[in-house]
């Protein structure tokens, strides 16, 4: 809970990311006891608050004024000053703005507080039944095509579980770029809508889900994370990879049918599987 003194302090706060009943008593109370609330926007944090009647003033700190603004909020914490930083949904600074709060008022010796709560990649993850001993967040993919599939290719290799943020406009594009370059094969979980009234969790091959997710309209509503499992063991990725890279270069001399023949001879990795990645496949 917020404590008055002579020391400001920055709450970081989590909100819900669907269920309004997900905003924690605690966090409640931090806001509603801060003196100063940093929303991503004022607007949109304006409906989370008066649901729960809190009062407290809101200043917007969001991806365009964060360099300007926290200079000015870590003022006013020097001077004693409690201020609680939210984002539209979830846990700030988790693909959203206050990594440049956070470091400022730490670098100026404030004290930085959690109010722990939802995160949309936690909540996926603790549903998904995808290994979580070890996993990768890995945000949104790039929006162009050419560099989202250049972030998939690197990522090919990678043995733990991958977790990305998705929006309805790109989710058929990021599946069907999985699909391709992950190959078809790999398992994959998409969770839709956690928290609100049409939460969906599906899973499967990358193949069968994208076919799932093209074929209904409904499925490409609303926000989504998607968990890939991670590449099987690093020998057979990283011949994967290998085998991609001379493909690549075979491609530009030979039919693709050809060039993944001779790549597949000369590095082990499956045919199919480099086909598979061709762009003609
Ligand atoms: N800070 C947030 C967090 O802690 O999860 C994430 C903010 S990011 C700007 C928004 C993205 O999070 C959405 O595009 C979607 O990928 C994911 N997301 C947020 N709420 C979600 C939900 N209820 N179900 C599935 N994904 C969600």
């Amino acid at each position: 809970m917020a404590q008055h003194g002579t020391a400001g302090k920055l709450w970081v706060v989590a909100t819900p990311i669907g269920n309004l009943d997900d905003l924690s008593p605690r966090a409640q109370q931090v806001l509603r006891e801060a003196d100063l609330i940093a929303c991503e926007d004022t607007r949109h944090s304006a409906a989370l608050l008066k649901h729960f009647g809190i009062a407290t003033r809101t200043l917007a700190l969001h991806e365009h004024n964060e360099g300007q603004v926290s200079g000015e909020l870590v003022s006013k914490m020097v001077d004693g000053t409690q201020i609680a930083l939210i984002s539209d949904a979830g846990t700030p600074l988790i693909s959203d703005p206050g990594f440049r709060l956070v470091r400022a008022a730490r670098e100026a010796g404030i004290a930085v507080s959690p109010l722990p709560g939802p995160c949309a990649a936690i909540a996926a993850l603790s549903v998904a039944g995808l290994a979580s001993d070890r996993f990768v967040f890995e945000g949104f993919l790039p929006a162009k095509s050419a560099a989202r599939r250049s972030r998939l290719q690197a990522l090919c290799a990678e043995t733990r579980t991958l977790i990305f943020y998705e929006s309805s406009h790109r989710v058929v594009e990021s599946l069907t770029d999985m699909a391709q370059l992950f190959g078809a094969a790999r398992v994959v979980v998409l969770a839709r809508e956690l928290t609100k009234l049409f939460e969906t969790v599906l899973d499967g091959t990358l193949g069968d889900v994208a076919q799932r997710v093209v074929a209904d309209a409904n499925q490409q509503r609303g926000e989504f994370v998607l968990l890939v499992a991670g590449a099987d063991d690093d020998a057979d990725a990283a011949r994967l990879v290998e085998g991609r890279r001379v493909f690549e270069l075979l491609r530009r001399e030979l039919p693709p049918g050809r060039a993944a023949k001779v790549a597949s001879e000369i590095t082990g990795a499956s045919r199919k599987d480099l086909y598979r990645t061709s762009d003609e496949s």
